[in-house]
């Protein structure tokens, strides 16, 4: 049986490795491929998905041009973009995960991040890894703030009486009132300068999370943790969101445990 992800580039991807070490764990018979297509072939392969593909993931920058040939659930509807595809009734069906992948890592490491007062999300990015978070923590939370440094992209993301938006400026004013604070740009990655913020503001038992996992402790992170704040990594998003496709095309909903961890750290 094959699967795969479909990108444009997908050299980088780790989920090859994240499904074999599933497919070994699980005894299943199947292989994970990289699946290039360039942007000017993306239309027609999504329109006609070949048969041979029991399922793909989908990534950059095929997310939206994936959703426009699947029947979509609630979350792909509501984003207009796919990360998972599967075959269902002789149809392709699509969902975003991404969402998913943020929650049930965040669940999983602190699971009552959603009773922690004031209830306010602080969300800094509003790029193509915003707008899924954004919808996922929306329903459990009282309030959010995007901050992004061109307004403008955090203002698509706004919901009245629920997500604001703001310019960075914001920032130092809406940390007091912050139970959970998430770094959603690429700052802080590897080759890319610190997302540099004065973490004093912050209510003691605020959750810090940065969605960039390479490195896994971020300059974020480390600032958190030396504040004693309690912090989430990016890795577990990424592995948690893989699990959405391995459900979809197996049936199982396959553990992430800290043996796959260590595979994917290993790449790093
Ligand atoms: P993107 O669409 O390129 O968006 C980049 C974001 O970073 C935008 O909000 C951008 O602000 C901001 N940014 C970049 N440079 C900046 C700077 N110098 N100062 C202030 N803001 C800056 O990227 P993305 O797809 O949203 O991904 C963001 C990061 O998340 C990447 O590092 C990616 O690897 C990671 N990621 C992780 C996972 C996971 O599973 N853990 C999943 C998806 C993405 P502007 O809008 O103003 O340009």
């Amino acid at each position: 049986m094959s699967v795969g992800v479909t990108g444009w580039p997908v050299a980088h991807s780790r989920s090859p490795l994240i499904f074999a070490h599933w497919f070994e764990r699980y005894g299943i018979d199947a292989i994970y491929q990289l699946v290039p297509v360039a942007p000017d072939d993306a239309d027609a392969f999504f329109a006609n998905l070949p048969a041979r593909w029991h399922g793909v993931n989908v990534t950059i920058p095929h997310k939206r041009t994936a959703a426009q040939h699947a029947v979509l659930d609630e979350t792909a509807a509501q984003l207009g973009s796919v990360n998972t595809l599967w075959r269902e009734d002789g149809q392709v069906h699509g969902t975003s995960s991404d969402g998913h992948g943020f929650v049930a890592n965040l669940t999983a490491i602190v699971p009552d991040w959603t009773a922690r007062e004031p209830k306010t999300a602080v969300i800094i990015g509003a790029g193509g890894a915003a707008p899924p978070i954004v919808h996922a923590i929306t329903p459990a939370l009282r309030r959010i703030h995007v901050l992004n440094r061109t307004r403008e992209k955090a203002a698509e993301l706004a919901v009245p009486g629920r997500v604001e938006a703001h310019g960075m400026e914001a920032l130092p004013a809406l940390l007091p009132e912050a139970s959970l604070l998430v770094n959603v740009t690429s700052l802080g990655m590897v080759g890319q300068p610190a997302l540099s913020i004065d973490l004093a503001p912050l209510p003691r038992d605020a959750v810090v999370a940065d969605i960039v996992y390479d490195p896994l402790e971020t300059p974020l992170l480390a600032a958190a943790r030396s504040r004693d704040l309690v912090t989430v990594d990016g890795l577990g998003m990424l592995l948690h969101q893989a699990t959405v496709g391995f459900e979809k095309w197996f049936g199982i909903v396959p553990e992430v445990d800290e043996a796959l961890r260590a595979k994917v750290l290993a790449t790093l």
